[in-house]
């Protein structure tokens, strides 16, 4: 039987109007974070839900609606990443949900847009060791970047 990954996603609250348009787009083409699974792995939404504004509090309670959805792994959306600025939750979120929940957790879902890239790197926003390995699964190249604009 083919192997199914169910996967969920949480996004930044500033974002939570966002349709999902690049995030299931770059699912389908395993672009970004989804990079990770192979094009011949079936992938299946079993969540999709915001982190409620910050502090964050949603980040308590939704991955158990997800677990019992089955979830393997949960996507801390891109948006967190390239906001401005950029959550300074995430590591925490990503620690917490592993501790508690037990669920693999990964940082992006698509790529980086060139825009974001580009304030992003004039601000030295990622200039640092922790902040390169956070967006380091969703740098794609520049051409990747470039179509998520
Ligand atoms: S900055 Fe972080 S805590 Fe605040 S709304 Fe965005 S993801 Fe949530």
């Amino acid at each position: 039987m083919e192997k199914s990954t169910k996967i969920g996603i949480i996004i930044c609250d500033r974002y939570r109007d966002c349709a999902g348009g690049k995030c299931f787009r770059s699912m389908k083409n395993r672009e970004g974070a989804f990079s990770i699974y192979g094009k011949d792995e079936n992938i299946e939404i079993v969540g999709y839900t915001s982190c409620g504004g910050c502090p964050g509090g949603n980040i308590e309670y939704t991955p158990e609606e997800m677990i019992k959805n089955g979830v393997d792994v949960i996507h801390l959306a891109t948006g967190m990443v390239v906001g401005y600025p950029p959550c300074h939750r995430i590591d925490h979120f990503k620690r917490f949900i592993k501790e508690k929940y037990g669920v693999d957790v990964v940082v992006g879902t698509h790529p980086i847009p060139q825009k974001y890239y580009e304030t992003h790197t004039k601000l030295g926003t990622w200039n640092s060791n922790k902040w390169q390995e956070i967006i380091e699964p969703t740098m794609s190249t520049e051409e990747v970047r470039l179509a998520y604009n």
